[in-house]
């Protein structure tokens, strides 16, 4: 992807943070916790919130944030490179909401390095990038770039971009209301069936992805696609190797369908490559797709 130079989104912000509340432990279990953590965040910060943050104290007021450079001078290219397809999201969603003559609110990107607080809680590294509806922030920790690549074998730049947008995904669900109809339905299922329902929230994120991703192959920079030759391939690595089925095997050894809350790998894969074809809102519907191979 070409982005050194490109616009930086103004709506990035680091912190490094430190406090009593953790919602870590929920989210252990090493690597196989990335990932996992959107939608733990989610069960926090929705039919659970009152729940949650009685248990924390009744304190619903985010921590005292100590907003200093973190570690100013390593992940320099990490920080730009975030904070271009930040500016190129921001972009995308809101020409997209415009057109459906909706207002979008943009997101921010909260950078941080170990451990952050956030309105969903406090959150170490080690359970990676997450949104969290109830702050609208997506948190992205600077070291996953490279956690990506050496833990899960999706190199190249165009990998860290799909998460970012996966996450984005998130928050355009939270916009769309998505997030809400999720939340109230969750006190009425049983967990296999809400896995279900999650299932279909993950793999709306990784179409929306794809839905950026078709986008940005359209624009150029300094005369130049943005694009370059791999990089949706790079996406689909990563989509494949976050898959619920090839971690649980890596992790577990064994597969627990029900237990699944982001989809297969092949899941994962079909609907980024559903979004990058066709690029609209419309055909994300994945809480109305009977097969979610999209084997068709
Ligand atoms: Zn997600």
């Amino acid at each position: 992807m070409r982005w050194r130079g490109g616009r930086q989104s103004s709506n990035v912000e680091e912190r490094s943070g430190s406090s009593g509340r953790s919602i870590g432990k929920i989210a252990s279990g090493g690597g196989i916790g990335v990932f996992l953590i959107a939608v733990v965040v989610f069960f926090l910060s929705g039919g659970d919130l009152g729940t949650v943050m009685d248990s924390l104290g009744g304190d619903i007021t985010p921590a005292t944030y100590e907003t200093e450079n973190v570690s100013s001078k390593e992940y320099t290219d990490e920080k730009e490179f975030a904070a271009v397809v930040f500016a190129h999201l921001e972009d995308y969603w809101n020409e997209e909401f415009d057109k459906r003559g909706q207002s979008y609110q943009n997101p921010k990107l909260v950078l941080f390095t170990d451990s952050v607080d956030s309105a969903c809680g406090q959150a170490s590294a080690q359970i990676g990038p997450f949104y969290c509806p109830a702050d609208q922030n997506v948190y992205l920790d600077l070291s996953f770039a490279n956690e990506l690549s050496s833990s899960y074998g999706a190199t190249g730049d165009y990998a860290m971009a799909y998460v970012i947008a996966h996450e984005v995904g998130h928050h355009v669900q939270n916009q769309l209301g998505i997030t809400d109809q999720l939340n109230a339905l969750r006190k009425r299922v049983s967990e296999t069936e809400y896995n279900q329902y999650s299932v279909r929230l993950e793999l709306q994120a990784d179409y929306l992805a794809g839905c950026f991703s078709k986008y940005l192959a359209e624009q150029t920079y300094q005369g130049q696609p943005i694009l370059e030759a791999g990089d949706i391939a790079e996406a689909i690595t990563a989509a494949n190797a976050i898959g619920d089925d090839t971690l649980q095997k890596e992790y577990q050894g064994y597969v627990v369908p029900d237990s699944f809350t982001h989809g297969t790998s092949q899941q994962r894969t079909s609907w980024f490559k559903r979004g990058y074809k066709y690029g609209d809102l419309e055909h994300g519907d994945t809480f109305n797709e009977k097969d979610l191979d999209l084997a068709a």
